[in-house]
């Protein structure tokens, strides 16, 4: 719980990571061949299982989430194959600049900010593609506080055609707080990062793998070397990583997890839920509103846009400065125009409401006097 002076974290990421996590970080190295690295890799894996709900392999790599949308790329497609590449947001936009990177053959199914991708666009848009070989998805888009509706987008991907076209999912801001069993919704690739939803630092992807993704990798012909999960999946087996591991980041993450099924994952899905609501429904007693589209609005980060009139930097300036509060604010076309409110993996409501204390006295000291609000209002 932050005290007095010390800074309330309520970025999308990194977030804020609890006492008994930050503890194990300052344990001393430890040989990353050896028994005590493979007993705690062997643990955070079985862990990580449960919480994306799979019965595949998961990998980890040293990396940021944005590591982990490349090597789904590279190890899954070959040049010149085609990708529809659904963007609601930066997030969406990063994934198939990736795609085009590599000289993939990338669509573009583009879905003004602030909306979530609708079931018949998505239709739409495979039945105008044929021969698509993957759908680049965003579960939740960080940049704009959206979250796409896995359950209804993922049977459509699945039955646009024969084969069925991969369906390779961010899911970076989501996983580990939202329900999203990737079995049973068919996800291929489903990824995350350690800094996210998880109570830990920066510096781990996790991938889950389908096997349906596995028969795509054996084919998969795109250059790739650090980010290969065949030599990643033979290590692994061996209770190892195939390059050396962030080790600290590991003993992070293993204490986060067990904290994590302490806590248990429907009661971490419920909290989730909950804030989301408190941290909606806070700022819009601010007299904010919200940048999402209702029924789309995310479960882990909730954007709200900046009065007209105040320059939304500045804004978060005062907050910083005054209240040590630090929120996040609007990226690419959204600069200055939204503040956004990371509410997953170590939050409670009593964050949210230290937090938006704090943003109504700086919203109060920015408003224009009292005759124009009155006129206003
Ligand atoms: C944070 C984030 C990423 C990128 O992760 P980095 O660790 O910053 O590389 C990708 N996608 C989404 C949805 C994210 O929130």
């Amino acid at each position: 719980m932050p005290h007095a002076r010390e800074t309330n974290l309520r970025i999308p990421g990194p977030t804020p990571i609890p006492q008994q996590v930050r503890d194990v970080m300052s344990s001393q190295m430890i040989n990353h061949r050896g028994v005590e690295y493979g007993e705690m890799q062997t643990a955070v894996l079985e862990n990580l299982q449960h919480f994306f709900q799979t019965e595949s392999d998961v990998l980890l790599f040293a990396g940021s989430g944005t590591g982990g949308l490349e090597a789904t790329i590279v190890n899954t497609l070959s040049p010149g194959d085609r990708v529809l590449a659904v963007t609601i947001g930066v997030f969406g936009e990063r994934f198939a600049r990736i795609a085009t990177a590599f000289g993939l053959d990338v669509h573009r199914l583009e879905i003004p900010w602030g909306h979530a991708v609708q079931p018949e666009q998505l239709r739409n848009a495979l039945d105008q593609l044929p021969g698509v070989r993957a759908v680049l998805l965003t579960c939740n888009e960080t940049s704009t506080g959206v979250m796409n509706d896995l359950g209804t987008l993922a049977p459509i991907v699945k039955q646009a055609s024969s084969p069925a076209p991969l369906l390779l999912v961010d899911a970076v801001s989501a996983l580990g707080a939202v329900d999203l069993p990737m079995d049973a919704l068919n996800v291929d690739v489903l990824v995350t990062g350690s800094q996210k939803a998880w109570m830990a630092p920066p510096g781990i992807t996790m991938l889950g793998v389908s096997p349906y993704a596995w028969e795509a990798h054996a084919q998969a012909r795109l250059p790739r070397f650090y980010w290969d999960f065949t030599q990643q999946r033979k290590s692994q087996a061996k209770h190892q990583d195939a390059w050396t591991p962030a080790v600290t980041t590991m003993f992070a993450l293993h204490e986060a997890l067990s904290m994590m099924r302490n806590e248990g994952r429907e009661a971490i899905f419920a909290r989730h839920v909950r804030v989301a609501a408190h941290t909606q429904a806070g700022l819009e007693r601010l007299g904010l509103s919200l940048f999402a589209e209702a029924g789309s609005r995310s479960l882990t980060v909730t954007a709200a846009s900046v009065p007209d009139g105040i320059d939304g930097k500045s804004l978060l300036r005062k907050l910083r400065q005054d209240h040590a509060v630090v929120l996040g604010g609007g990226q690419d076309r959204l600069e200055g125009k939204i503040v956004r409110v990371g509410h997953m993996g170590w939050v409670e409501e009593s964050h949210i409401d230290e937090a938006l204390d704090a943003l109504g006295d700086v919203l109060t000291a920015f408003s224009p006097p009292i005759e124009a609000n009155a006129t206003r209002r």
